[in-house]
């Protein structure tokens, strides 16, 4: 029986913030929803509501959506000097760092992460407002060659309304990696966090009230995707839609964009492998691969949910990979306990999606190495479960569970592991564990993944590296230079000189 990490109820973070109803923030201000509608958020740890927060239609959309295209032609916005922009996203990250208990506990209490790991997330929110910042002085256009009787310019210029739709397993973090390329090229934006994790993105932007940001170039509506989030991305005056969620969601965005033809990027799901060669230094790789799937409760799009391992040492790295899971099972618990490395599913739909998987596996023919414990207390815990038996073509090995749940395969040869780990619709990353440079190169340049990481695990960029999804794990990326092109538009200038 695992018992988990429990904190008394009276010890448990509850910040002023949670009191009253929490409205939309448009223009600058916070305001109900116009139909009154509000819905709960709920805490993963007691599965009580933590908060009331507004839901909005069609016609809140409409009133945030004509917020930011104000914004976006107001000269406090469009006019002033890309040193002043500069200025603007450094003071958004001040806001950031000085709130980030705040931020990082309302983000532990809706989403069940544990509080050292929200912390994180949120200091990562400052350094990719810090990193983004130095964009707006550096958006260099391009002239072009022309015949001396003309000039021939190409401007780079911002697209208008974005409209950022992101999911509930980072929520703020999500957000960010689209509000602050947004800004540095000009944009305005209009935030819909998931229903599961509103708080967070809600308080950042009444905090922005702590910035000279002009009112209304980032406001947020909150609710469900399907009437919010439908309504948002198929608005005709937003220019772009940047997603991240799941392939599912992420098809439906891009299908519904082509109304207006609206700029799409998707950062969608995914089934990262880890390949593990025998001259690796196992130890590492083990400790790393159980990392991969049972941080944040394997709820990350870069999770570690297949584990590759040559066959002469799978039973002895399978043996380090069931020690190095033992710390996140035995720090099973409440987000607020400082022992703890996992904590609940984010809700309960979800906790019954990854039981349904682990008893699909099963039901395939595969073992349970671990996760046969029964937990004390239920609630939306999950062990960490490692699975074999099973190959790459079963329904686990090929769909995105996004729990504590990876499963353990052999592999013999690099062509084999390669073919294998791009036997998948997703292609977001990979990684690969070997001392032998010609092998870890000839991975990295065949394995279909938008990042491959070499002995180590998933590294979030804060900026100098792009990230997105090969396949269905995405269409364009963030960060990198690349994320400049997703949120500005090329115009050719030509002027007659004679
Ligand atoms: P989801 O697709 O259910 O929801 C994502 C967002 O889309 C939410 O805000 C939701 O309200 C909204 N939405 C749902 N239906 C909509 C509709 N019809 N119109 C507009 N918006 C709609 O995804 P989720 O469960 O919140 O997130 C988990 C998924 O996100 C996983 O697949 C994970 O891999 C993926 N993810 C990807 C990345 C990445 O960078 N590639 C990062 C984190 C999570």
């Amino acid at each position: 029986m695992i018992e988990p990490l429990t904190v008394p109820a009276d010890a448990r973070p509850r910040p002023d913030y949670l009191t009253g109803t929490k409205g939309l923030q448009i223009g600058g201000i916070e305001v109900p929803a116009r139909s009154g509608r509000t819905f709960a958020t709920v805490d993963p740890v007691t599965e009580q509501p933590l908060a009331t927060v507004s839901a909005a239609d069609a016609a809140d959309v409409d009133a945030a959506v004509a917020a930011a295209r104000r914004a976006f032609t107001d000269p406090a916005w469009a006019d002033i000097a890309p040193y002043q922009r500069t200025l603007l996203l450094l003071q958004v990250a001040d806001v950031v760092e000085a709130n980030a208990e705040e931020l990082a506990v309302l983000e532990s209490l809706e989403m069940g992460c544990p509080l050292t790991q929200t912390r994180w997330m949120i200091h990562h929110c400052v350094e990719v407002f810090r990193n983004h910042a130095g964009w707006p002085t550096k958006l260099y256009g391009q002239t072009a060659p022309s015949a001396s009787s003309q000039f021939q310019y190409v401007l780079r210029q911002p697209l208008g309304v974005v409209g950022a739709i992101a999911g509930w397993n980072g929520p703020l973090l999500q957000m960010v990696y689209k509000i602050a390329p947004a800004l540095a090229t000009g944009n305005t934006v209009v935030c819909k966090p998931s229903e599961h994790t509103s708080l967070s993105t809600l308080r950042f932007a009444e905090l922005l009230a702590g910035t000279d940001l002009p009112a209304g170039v980032v406001n947020v509506v909150t609710g469900d995707g399907k009437v919010t989030g439908q309504h948002l991305m198929s608005h005709d005056d937003v220019a772009k839609v940047a997603f991240t969620g799941s392939t599912a969601t992420g098809k439906h965005v891009l299908a519904t964009s082509a109304s207006n033809l609206k700029r799409v990027t998707l950062e969608l799901g995914g089934k990262t492998p880890y390949i593990v060669f025998a001259d690796a230094d196992l130890e590492k790789a083990a400790s790393i691969c159980a990392l991969a799937f049972c941080a944040g409760s394997g709820q990350a799009c870069v999770a570690g949910s297949r584990i590759f391992v040559q066959e002469p040492v799978r039973d002895e790295f399978t043996e380090l990979l069931v020690g190095a899971m033992a710390p996140y099972r035995a720090g099973l618990g409440d987000p607020f306990h400082p022992g703890t490395r996992m904590g609940p599913l984010a809700f309960r739909g979800h906790y019954e999606r990854v039981n349904g998987y682990i008893g699909l596996a099963t039901e395939a023919g595969g073992t349970l190495v671990t996760g046969t414990e029964p937990i004390a207390g239920g609630g939306l815990y999950v062990a960490p479960t490692l699975i074999e038996g099973l190959d790459n073509k079963s329904r686990v090995a090929q769909e995105e569970i996004f729990g504590p749940v990876s499963v353990l395969m052999g592999f013999r040869e690099l062509d084999e592991v390669v073919d294998l780990g791009n036997d998948t619709v997703f292609g977001l990353a990979a990684s690969v564990w070997t001392r032998d440079l010609a092998t870890a190169h000839r991975a990295a340049a065949r394995l279909d993944a938008g990042s491959v990481w070499i002995n180590r695990g998933s590294q979030m960029s804060a900026g100098p590296l792009p990230f997105g999804g090969h396949k269905q794990s995405g269409l364009g990326r963030e960060h990198g230079t690349q994320v400049l092109d997703a949120y500005t538009e090329p115009k050719s200038v030509i002027v007659e000189l004679s």
